[in-house]
C-alpha cells in the first residue's frame, strides 16, 4: 500500500470503480492554510472512499492531523488536534446540489479533474476555530511569570497543580 496520494482525481470514475484512497498528505503542500498556522511540520493522514448510492456518486473520507495554531491570547503556539469526516456528494450543476438526497455536502465537479489536495485543505478550512485560544488560561501564567515570557517553562513551580497542592496544604 503506498502513502502516496494523487492529487487530481476525477471524481466520477473514482465513483464507478468503488476506489478507496488512503495515506498523507504534508502540512506544508496546503498553501491555503499557511496563513492559519505557525509550524508547517507533519503530515494529515487520509481516508477516502468513493461510492455511489443509486446514480449519486458519494465520496466519504476522514482526516486526522495535530497542527500548531497561535493562541489568539497569548499569540505563542498550540497543538491543536483534528480528527474529523465528511461526506461529499458529487453534482454538476445547483440544481443538482439542491436535489441532493442524501446526508452529504455538495461538491461541484465539471468534469474537470478534482484537487484532492484542496478538497482535504477545504475541510480542514472550515473546521478551523474562528478564535484558537489555549485551553487553559495561558494569559495568567504569562503574568505572573514575565521573565518566562518568551520561552518554554521549563521550570516545574510553573505547573499550576503545585499551587492547588499549596492550597490543600493550607487548608488543613
Ligand atoms: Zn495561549
Amino acid at each position: 500500500m503506498s502513502d502516496k496520494l494523487p492529487d487530481l482525481i476525477d471524481p466520477m470514475l473514482f465513483a464507478e470503480r468503488r476506489s478507496a484512497l488512503s495515506g498523507v498528505i504534508k502540512i506544508a503542500s496546503l498553501e491555503r492554510l499557511a496563513d492559519f498556522i505557525v509550524s508547517n511540520d507533519g503530515d494529515i493522514k487520509v481516508e477516502v472512499l468513493f461510492a455511489k448510492h443509486g446514480k449519486q456518486a458519494v465520496i466519504a473520507g476522514s482526516l486526522k492531523t495535530s497542527l500548531s495554531l497561535e493562541c489568539q491570547s497569548c499569540l505563542q503556539g498550540m497543538s491543536w488536534p483534528l480528527d474529523l469526516s465528511f461526506k461529499l456528494g458529487i453534482v454538476s450543476s445547483l440544481q443538482e446540489a439542491d436535489q441532493l438526497k442524501i446526508d452529504c455536502e455538495p461538491l461541484m465537479f465539471n468534469g474537470e479533474k478534482v484537487s484532492l489536495n484542496e478538497l482535504i485543505e477545504d475541510e480542514i478550512l472550515l473546521a478551523l476555530p474562528d478564535y484558537p485560544k489555549h485551553e487553559y488560561d495561558c494569559m495568567l501564567k504569562h503574568s505572573s511569570k514575565d521573565a518566562n515570557f518568551d520561552g518554554d517553562s521549563q521550570n516545574q513551580t510553573n505547573n499550576p497543580f503545585s499551587v492547588l497542592a499549596k492550597l490543600k496544604k493550607t487548608g488543613e
